[in-house]
């Protein structure tokens, strides 16, 4: 039952406009309740209340977005659309999320926690420039002309085709800039889209919906769903009408998916999961890569999959990073998400709270030592305090598994003479996502960028997103890559055509 809900003073008339309406997912060009007329609810993570209730959708809506994304591909209005036409669609899209910044800043700041005054300047403008950056991709998907030894009377090119009908199933750390991230491509490329929106933080999600149906994209060509992973995102990740499922979450779920793909061998591109090293170099600017590595790991509550969250540094800085990012750890100021001066917010859900704790537990009864932090923050709420665990080594469950918390483990380096070691050690995870190495010897960083297994690697620099730069993992943190160029060929298949003249 829903219950009576008290909307934040601190949301703006549009935000909290959205919030108290009533909430619908986007099926077959529709804004819908689900069939079963079941709701969910949602929670604010600053104190535990209930925002308000949406859409559960389960099996029978996937079945009907499913069909509708299929009609719409295979003999709707989207194909017959020009490329032109389709990017100018997409940036329409774009600009009418820009002319709402703050109303989605504070929606993710609500619904996930993260500080308002950083999603109005990183997940919505980045949102946004995605959709451009994608929009223009959609005149761009371009083939080869490719001389054959056959001989010179045949003609051969390829082309590039849509792949169909996609299932994007996203997760609940970036919202609305995940959505973008993979609604962006697989609309320029002509595909059509059924996405499952997290159940933790749905509601930038269904408000990106209704500027989809503003944009005028035709009925089917994307549609967006409100749910849980067995009874939602299961049953999409295995509906045999879809040709492709693009996923980011947990390295767990994504095995799960990849086996749910097998029954018709849909495509299948992963985002998963890090423990991403961030590597000092005694001869770094001390100041600028101390702020650096605390930003890397704090940034977001640490909620970032490519998140610097194992700290090594040379033995002879080693005590003045610790001291230094633990003192940057301790002076964050620590808040609701929709308080403009919050720099940390709490951690999206009581479940995320609980397995954060339980690392930082299991680190104390491992005999990590504690640089700052290690405790929970408000007894309302789930906030934790930024924390910096050192005394650790492999082996330890906070230096080989991700936490997805505010929690960096703290390692130091005997020689910098040794680099391939010293890769060894940056390398010693199943996760290959991101890297960041600080020095101001350029031998040492393009060395440590070539040995390091990762999808990126910043250099004197951490946690810098480009939609014109491609991300994605190595090793179990995934397949294929996110934005750039690289993300296109996710969504197209290639055909060679062979002409006899
Ligand atoms: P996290 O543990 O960080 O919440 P998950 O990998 O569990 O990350 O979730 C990421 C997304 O995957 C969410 O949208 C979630 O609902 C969905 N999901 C969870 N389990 C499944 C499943 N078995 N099949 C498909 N999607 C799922």
């Amino acid at each position: 039952m829903a219950t009576a809900i008290t909307i934040d003073p601190r949301l703006g008339a549009d935000a909290s406009s959205f919030v108290s309406g009533k909430h619908a997912m986007l099926i077959d060009g529709n804004l819908v309740a689900a069939k079963s007329g079941k709701t969910f609810p949602v929670y604010n993570p600053a104190d535990g209340t209930e925002i308000c209730q949406v859409p559960e959708a389960d099996a029978a809506d996937v079945d009907i977005a499913v069909r509708a994304a299929r009609h719409a591909f295979d003999g709707g209005a989207w194909p017959a659309l020009t490329p032109s036409q389709r990017g100018r669609l997409l940036w329409k899209v774009a600009d009418l999320l820009e002319q709402h910044t703050e109303e989605f800043a504070q929606l993710e700041a609500l619904d996930n926690g993260k500080p308002v005054s950083v999603a109005g300047v990183a997940d919505v403008p980045l949102a946004v420039d995605l959709f451009r950056y994608m929009a223009g991709w959609a005149t761009k998907t371009l083939g080869s002309t490719i001389p054959i030894s056959a001989g010179n009377d045949f003609l051969s090119y390829t082309v590039r085709e849509p792949v169909g009908v996609v299932a994007q199933i996203i997760p609940w750390n970036f919202p609305l800039l995940m959505a973008a991230w993979k609604l962006g491509p697989a609309l320029a490329t002509g595909c059509t889209v059924v996405m499952k929106l997290a159940e933790q933080t749905p509601l930038s999600g269904l408000r990106l919906a209704q500027l989809f149906v503003e944009a005028g994209f035709p009925p089917g060509v994307v549609n967006i769903l409100a749910g849980f992973g067995e009874p939602c995102g299961a049953p999409l990740a295995a509906h045999d009408l879809v040709d492709k499922v693009a996923f980011t979450g947990s390295t767990e779920v994504g095995k799960l998916i990849a086996r749910a793909a097998t029954g018709n061998l849909k495509k299948v591109t992963l985002e998963l999961g890090g423990k991403s090293p961030a590597i000092i170099f005694p001869d770094a600017d001390m100041d600028t890569a101390i702020a650096g590595a605390a930003s890397a790991i704090f940034f977001n509550q640490g909620q970032c999959c490519c998140a610097g969250s194992r700290l090594f540094a040379h033995e002879s800085v080693f005590d003045q990073v610790v001291e230094g990012v633990s003192h940057i750890g301790s002076k964050i100021k620590i808040g609701p998400g929709l308080d403009p001066t919050t720099e940390l917010g709490p951690l999206v859900s009581e479940e995320q709270f609980d397995r954060v704790t339980s690392f930082i537990k299991s680190g104390h009864e491992q005999g990590a030592k504690v640089g700052t932090g290690g405790k929970r923050h408000s007894d309302r709420g789930y906030f934790v305090q930024p924390t910096l665990l050192h005394n650790v080594r492999p082996g330890m469950k906070v230096v080989d598994e991700e936490i997805f918390g505010p929690v960096v483990v703290a390692q130091s380096f005997k020689t910098d003479a040794d680099l391939q070691r010293l890769a060894a050690q940056a390398n010693d995870t199943v996760y290959g996502l991101a890297a960041s190495v600080w020095t101001r010897d350029i031998s040492v960083a393009h060395k440590m960028a070539r040995m390091i297994k990762a999808g990126t690697v910043w250099v004197n620099c951490h946690n810098v997103f480009d939609a014109a730069l491609p991300f994605g993992g190595y090793k179990q943190s995934g397949w294929g890559r996110e934005m750039g160029a690289e993300v296109l060929n996710n969504y197209t298949e290639v055909k060679a055509v062979t002409v006899k003249l």
